[in-house]
């Protein structure tokens, strides 16, 4: 209620002037179905078993019924896409629904896919069962695995068919309807600030941050050009935290254009989404980004440097102090060299700090990429390696290589290189070697939302079984544990999946 609100109280299509949201009503479906619901966000949000069962609770979560004293609102944003101001853009199927104050955490809990708002331009604001699954598994996959992301509360079907444009055979085809209830303490991203500054609108550009400052960064203290700074500060501190994270097991988020960065640097918007099977810093999920593969997973660290410089354009009516500004996008820099390295560390189970570890760290990289390399498998397996016994370094990583003939000699010396520089490095540690593996399996999952694993929960959704859906929410909530019943899914994409990666839409 803090915030301007639309006057208009409708669904209607519009530029939406002055207000940094719009009352909205979700659609009522044909026939809503729940497929699941995560045990962790019912708790959260102080929801029992029995709660989820109930007919209210269904009808709320795919937008059959409005909570009583409740007023759901799709917010306006704006954004960057694919470097360029794209202008309003805004929750097109997106609607918040009501937010709820638990064991003093505070969650907003949001639609997606539930019909059209303001903002939906000219898509349709549903969602499709293939890309909900997606968004469901890998939030909470992505929060077990200790990165920070929204989160999912449920996956239901709407009953409804929805048609899209399947980008591998170019004709419209019907596909299920789904609705996903997705939850995070908000789902400000920086394209709500952009719009406010890209129209002038300072005023509610100032009502908007302060009441973000107040709600979300109440510890930086009361509104001034200072805090405004120290803002700024945090939230770049974060987008750098997120993204080392993706960086440290595999995620490529494939559209990271600023209306999908979270204020609060939750990784938010899991549409084209992928997860590095082979180490390569070039590859992106996102087919409609081939070209010039601006997200690609390699400029991840980069493109969230360039997403700042957006977000610090739009404070700067507020602050005024282009050099305040830019030292703290230049701290982001320093910053990233030295998480990054600390990550790369990590993994490779090292304690201690030696002037040699980034080009420890950069042959492996370049070896990594000599052939195609599993990321997930090399860096699991390599806890097993043992410091008095470096010529076996690469029996011990060899279930990585997608390759299925012998690797040529040049390549193996170059890992006999490296295990042998890497056996030395161990040697300056302290750490016993089973307390190496078990730092290391802390940091190295074992298990991740392969590209391939979310299609074969989506073959059988679609076919009406939803076995393999808990099957890997449950496996993927304890991602760095050993799992032997699950070890099926420790193992390299299988050929048939090789160029599949799933859509956004
Ligand atoms: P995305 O590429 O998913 O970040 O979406 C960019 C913009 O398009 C956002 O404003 C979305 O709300 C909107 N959008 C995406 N899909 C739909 C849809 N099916 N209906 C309406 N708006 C959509
Ligand atoms: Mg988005
Ligand atoms: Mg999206």
């Amino acid at each position: 209620k803090e915030l301007p609100a639309d006057s208009m109280q409708e669904n209607t299509r519009r530029q939406v002037e002055n207000a940094c949201f719009s009352y909205v009503l979700p659609k009522k479906t044909a026939k809503p179905e729940l497929l699941h619901v995560s045990p962790e966000m019912l708790e959260n949000l102080g929801f029992s078993k029995e709660d989820a069962q109930s007919e209210e609770f269904l009808k709320v979560f795919t937008g059959n019924a409005v909570l009583h004293n409740t007023q759901p609102y799709a917010m306006c944003y704006g954004g960057h896409q694919f470097g360029n101001w794209a202008g309003q853009l805004g929750d097109g199927r997106a609607i918040n629904l009501a937010e709820v104050e638990h064991n003093n955490n505070h969650w907003a809990l949001q639609l997606k896919g539930a019909g059209e708002t303001p903002y939906s331009r000219t898509a349709d604001g549903l969602a499709v069962l293939r890309s909900s699954i997606r968004e469901y598994l890998c939030s909470e996959a992505m929060y077990h695995l200790g990165v920070p992301t929204t989160r999912a509360l449920s996956l239901a079907l709407s009953g409804d068919a929805v048609l899209r444009d399947v980008m591998y055979n170019g004709n419209p085809e019907y596909e299920k309807g789904a609705i996903v209830c997705r939850v995070a303490p908000s789902f400000l991203r920086f394209g709500n600030y952009e719009i406010f500054a890209a129209r002038q609108d300072f005023k509610t550009l100032k009502t908007l941050v302060d009441y973000t400052i107040k709600h979300f960064f109440n510890h930086l203290g009361k509104p001034s050009k200072e805090t405004y700074l120290a803002f700024f500060g945090e939230v770049s501190q974060r987008t750098l935290e997120m993204i080392i994270h993706w960086q440290r097991v595999g995620f490529v988020h494939g559209v990271m254009n600023t209306d999908n960065m979270s204020i609060l640097g939750l990784t938010i918007d899991y549409g084209p989404y992928g997860w590095l099977e082979g180490f390569d810093f070039g590859w992106t999920p996102n087919t409609t980004d081939r070209q010039h593969k601006r997200y690609r997973f390699g400029n991840q660290p980069n493109i969230g440097l360039w997403n700042l410089y957006k977000l610090a354009n739009a404070l700067y009516p507020l602050i005024e102090e282009t050099e305040a500004l830019e030292r703290i996008l230049d701290e982001y820099k320093l910053d990233f060299e030295t998480k990054s390295l600390a990550m790369m560390r990590s993994k490779l189970g090292l304690e201690v700090e030696d002037a040699f570890d980034v080009s420890l760290v950069q042959e492996l990289e370049d070896n990594l990429m000599l052939t195609e390399t599993d990321m997930t498998i090399f860096f699991r397996k390599l806890s097993d390696f043992k410091i008095e016994k470096p010529s076996e370094g690469l029996e011990i990583v060899k279930e990585a290589f997608y390759i299925s003939t012998e690797i040529v000699e040049e390549i193996q010396q170059k890992w006999e290189t490296w295990f042998q520089r890497y056996a030395d490095r161990l040697g300056q540690e302290q750490t016993a070697s089973e307390e190496r593996k078990e730092n290391m399996n802390s940091v190295n999952p074992k298990y991740v939302l392969r590209n391939y694993m979310a299609q074969l929960a989506i073959e059988d959704a679609d076919k009406g079984d939803y076995k393999l859906i808990d099957e890997l929410f449950q496996m993927l909530k304890k991602p760095y544990e050993e799992q032997p019943e699950h070890g099926k899914w420790f193992a390299k994409r299988p050929d048939w999946a090789r160029h599949k990666v799933g859509c956004s839409m």
